[in-house]
């Protein structure tokens, strides 16, 4: 295939298993890790957990990434959209309360045929760092019951240093707005598990808090009541973090005060992380 799938648009020539893109991806699915997994909002993962798939390889490559070894290294194996359906009920049927997609841009296409093989009754949730192009995210339109993007920057220099793209912010606001036109309102079943709706991770990074209320004010002007916003203060550095001295460190408790400050006064609603969750023991073992 040839692929422009997300925002990049490499144009990339993507065979069976290695491509020439960006996330060097081919084109048969790779997974890291399908199991529950228990650590999501609890609208998400509540007492049962989410049936979480993680993908390999990932269209930002974040330097501080926490899953550096499937995002960045691509580590995992090959799964068919046949195989991945079985997972799908199988992980159904261990009683999770939801589905999670997590990193999956770069597979869409195989995930809808996933979908069109098997598509569980609990809802779907689409784990994904807000670098979407809007076309692709319409080809989910149906498949996709709750959305989970990140909004990692409004600084664009800062996401050029950290996630090697151009235009973040711009490009996130936009596929925010698509994935709301499909998933405009908030529902949660009798137990408070979220059946519909948008819900927008931040990610403080340490020495950047100009960063996050800059987001936080950027959520507020466009989306404001339609979403929940879940504040994570669970930085630690990882991977290729440790060559950049900036975010060579936790969060200190201040800069998470501060940040939590302007999400009050913006009166946004939703979710803030406990500091003190900042520990490498939540990155999952990557063993499927
Ligand atoms: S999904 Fe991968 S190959 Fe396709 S446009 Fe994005 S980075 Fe390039
Ligand atoms: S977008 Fe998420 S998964 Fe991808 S590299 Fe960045 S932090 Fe890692």
């Amino acid at each position: 295939m040839v692929c422009n799938l997300c925002p990049r648009k490499c144009n990339a020539i993507r065979d069976e298993l290695i491509g020439s893109g960006f996330c060097k991806c081919g084109e048969k699915m790779k997974v890291a890790r399908i199991a529950p997994h228990y650590w999501e909002e609890p609208c998400i993962s509540s007492e049962n957990g989410c049936g979480a798939v993680f993908f390999s390889g990932c269209t930002l490559k974040c330097v501080y990434c926490q899953n550096y070894e499937i995002s960045s290294e691509n580590n995992g194996r090959y799964i068919s959209s046949v195989e991945l359906s079985e997972k799908l009920k199988e992980l159904e049927q261990s009683g999770v309360h939801t589905i999670e997609f997590v990193s999956a841009t770069q597979y869409v296409d195989k995930i809808i045929e996933t979908l069109d093989i098997y598509k569980p009754s609990v809802p779907i949730i689409y784990n994904t760092s807000g670098f979407e192009s809007v076309e692709t995210l319409r080809k989910l339109d149906g498949y996709i019951d709750v959305y989970l993007p990140d909004f990692k920057y409004s600084d664009d220099t800062l996401a050029k240093r950290l996630s090697n793209c151009e235009n973040y912010s711009e490009i996130a606001i936009n596929a925010i707005k698509e994935m709301l036109r499909q998933c405009p309102n908030l529902t949660f079943d009798d137990n408070g598990i979220i059946q519909k709706g948008v819900i927008i991770r931040h990610l403080v990074l340490p020495n950047h808090t100009k960063n996050s209320i800059g987001v936080l004010r950027l959520i507020k002007e466009h989306f404001s009541d339609s979403v929940l916003l879940s504040l994570m203060g669970q930085y630690t550095p990882y991977a290729k973090a440790f060559d950049y001295p900036d975010i060579n460190r936790k969060i200190t408790p201040r800069e998470y005060d501060k940040v939590l400050d302007e999400l009050i006064a913006l009166n946004l609603d939703g979710f803030a992380q406990e500091l003190e969750s900042a520990d490498k023991s939540y990155i999952p073992q990557w063993d499927y």
